[in-house]
């Protein structure tokens, strides 16, 4: 069992606080030429995940939804035609609200995508504009609608929380927006400002209200509580997901299951060592071609999974699996991972049940930190 991720690295426009790769259609790139070199790309490292099935493919970015069917239809033909993509796999598109028209549905049809990750953010409108979003609340409503009319039935909506003056009834409302929509499963991340961001030289120069951690934490609270009333279960710290729709793409992430990135910037993990391709669309076409070096890697030694297998394994609702750590990592660092559990557990930021460590409602709050507590820094 493993997964593909193809990193679509184009943007109509440039949303304030995003750091992903990408580039927008200024850079006068052609996604034409970028689609024949991720074809090479497939060719050349098909054997990467050696014959493994695959359970999952997912389209990410960037914008996925800006390229059109004839690129996406060559795409899919190297995906089958190189891997044995299992009949049942979930394959996810990331979109923006603002293409998917009922045209770009219908050009859609012959394609295998039965899940859609739509990023809508929020519902207010002044929020999109203030983040340089394309799309309006109307726009993504309507994004749902048409997407049910295709015959979706697995849809996932991003949202963002502690906005620029955001207050909590505000939140309240993005939540109640997206709980009518019926959908199955919603991402929700608190805002992060990262360096380098317009947004985050905007909060330098004093230009945006950040919103106060007390707020952030409420609206986080709020949240979980009312996620769970309408249905979701919180399976990760970011994501929810109705019964028997949880992301399968991004469980298989926290299982450490093999997976490969294709496009620039995308990261590849093959059970030992990382790889990630280069994080420039422009040095990414001209090297790939000519058996330039696009990529690097690095071999991850016990240390580095032991840490990975913390971080990622406390962030999900089952927690760590103490059993599964023993046997993976072997007593000593079995040992290690508990005595510095003890005192997390006095503090009320974890629980042990059966074996597996969880985060309470406490730990939530601090998961970071309990994260960094239980790494292994030596
Ligand atoms: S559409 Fe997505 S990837 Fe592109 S700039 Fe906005 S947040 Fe970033």
């Amino acid at each position: 069992m493993a997964g593909i991720y193809i990193h679509i690295p184009f943007c109509k426009q440039r949303c304030t606080y995003c750091d992903f790769y990408k580039e927008t259609e200024s850079a006068n790139i052609q996604i034409d030429v970028f689609v024949d070199t991720l074809i090479n790309e497939i060719q050349l490292r098909k054997s990467y995940l050696h014959n493994e099935n695959i359970s999952t493919v997912y389209f990410g970015g960037g914008t996925p939804s800006i390229l059109n069917l004839n690129q996406l239809k060559k795409i899919f033909k190297e995906i089958y035609g190189n891997f044995d993509v299992d009949d049942d796999a979930e394959i996810t598109m990331e979109a923006n609200p603002d293409d998917l028209s009922i045209a770009y549905f219908d050009s859609l049809s012959s394609l295998p995508f039965n899940r859609l990750s739509i990023g809508v953010q929020s519902f207010n409108n002044y929020h999109l504009k203030l983040i340089n979003r394309r799309h309006d609340a109307l726009q993504a409503k309507q994004a749902v609608e048409n997407a049910r009319k295709f015959g979706f039935s697995n849809i996932s909506v991003d949202l963002i929380y502690a906005l620029p003056g955001q207050t909590l009834d505000d939140w309240k409302n993005q939540l109640d927006e997206a709980f009518k929509l019926d959908i199955e499963h919603i991402s929700a991340y608190g805002l992060t400002y990262e360096e380098g961001t317009l947004l985050w030289k905007q909060r330098n120069k004093g230009l945006v209200q950040v919103v106060e951690d007390e707020v952030t934490l409420e609206m986080f609270d709020y949240m979980r509580l009312k996620m769970n009333e309408n249905g979701f279960d919180a399976y990760e710290i970011s994501n929810y997901a109705k019964p028997g729709f949880r992301s399968r793409h991004n469980s298989a992430y926290w299982q450490f299951v093999p997976y490969i990135g294709l496009g620039p910037s995308a990261h590849s993990f093959d059970g030992r060592s990382r790889q990630w391709n280069i994080a420039s669309v422009n040095e990414y076409i001209h090297r790939l071609p000519v058996n330039e070096p696009y990529n690097e890697k690095e071999i991850l030694n016990e240390q580095d999974f032991y840490n990975d297998f913390i971080m990622v394994s406390l962030r999900t609702s089952e927690g760590i699996d103490l059993i599964k750590l023993k046997n993976k990592f072997g007593q000593e660092i079995y040992n290690f991972c508990m005595q510095n559990t003890d005192n997390q557990i006095k503090y009320g930021n974890l629980l042990n049940e059966n074996n597996k460590l969880i985060l309470t409602e406490k730990g939530i709050h601090l998961a970071n930190q309990v994260i960094i507590e239980l790494m292994k820094t030596d």
